[in-house]
C-alpha cells in the first residue's frame, strides 16, 4: 500500500487533465485518485491507456470540489505574476544592453514585435540600447 499524501482539506485537488478541456472535454475537474505523481477525475482514470500503466490508483480523499471561477482568479494572479517577471526581465536586458532583435529571439517575435509590446505593456520607457530606432517613447 503506498502512502497518501498529506494535502490541505480544504484546497480542490484539480485532475491533471483539467487545463486541456479540448483533449479531455469530458474531465471533471476533480481529481479522485492518484496515480504516482498523476492525480485523476473518474472520468479520465477510467479512459487513461498509457497513463499510469502498472501503477495502481489510490483513491484522494473526499475534498472541496473543483471551483472553475476561482480556477480563472487564481490563474489570473499567475499570469500577472509572470507577467511582471517577463517585463522585469526584459527591462533588465535592455539596461544590459541587449538588442530587441536578441529579445524578440528568446520570445520568438520580431526586435518589432517585441519592442512594440515591452514599451507600451511595461508602462516605462526602455533604456537607450544599439538598436532603438523608434525616439516616440522616449523619456528620461
Ligand atoms: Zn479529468
Amino acid at each position: 500500500m503506498s502512502r497518501r499524501r498529506q494535502r490541505t482539506v480544504d484546497t480542490a485537488v484539480r485532475c491533471h487533465y483539467a487545463d486541456q478541456p479540448s483533449r479531455r472535454p469530458q474531465c471533471t475537474l476533480t481529481a479522485s485518485v492518484e496515480l504516482g505523481p498523476l492525480a485523476l477525475c473518474e472520468s479520465c482514470a477510467a479512459r487513461r491507456s498509457s497513463v499510469g500503466k502498472g501503477q495502481s490508483s489510490v483513491a484522494l480523499p473526499a475534498g472541496p470540489q473543483v471551483d472553475v471561477l476561482t480556477w480563472i482568479g487564481a490563474a489570473h494572479e499567475h499570469a500577472n505574476a509572470a507577467d511582471r517577471t517577463l517585463s522585469a526581465a526584459i527591462t533588465r536586458a535592455r539596461q544590459a544592453g541587449h538588442p530587441w532583435s536578441d529579445i524578440g529571439a528568446q520570445l520568438g517575435v520580431s526586435r518589432q514585435a517585441a519592442q512594440q509590446r515591452f514599451t507600451r505593456a511595461s508602462g516605462h520607457p526602455s533604456p537607450a540600447a544599439p538598436d532603438s530606432k523608434d525616439k516616440e517613447a522616449t523619456a528620461d
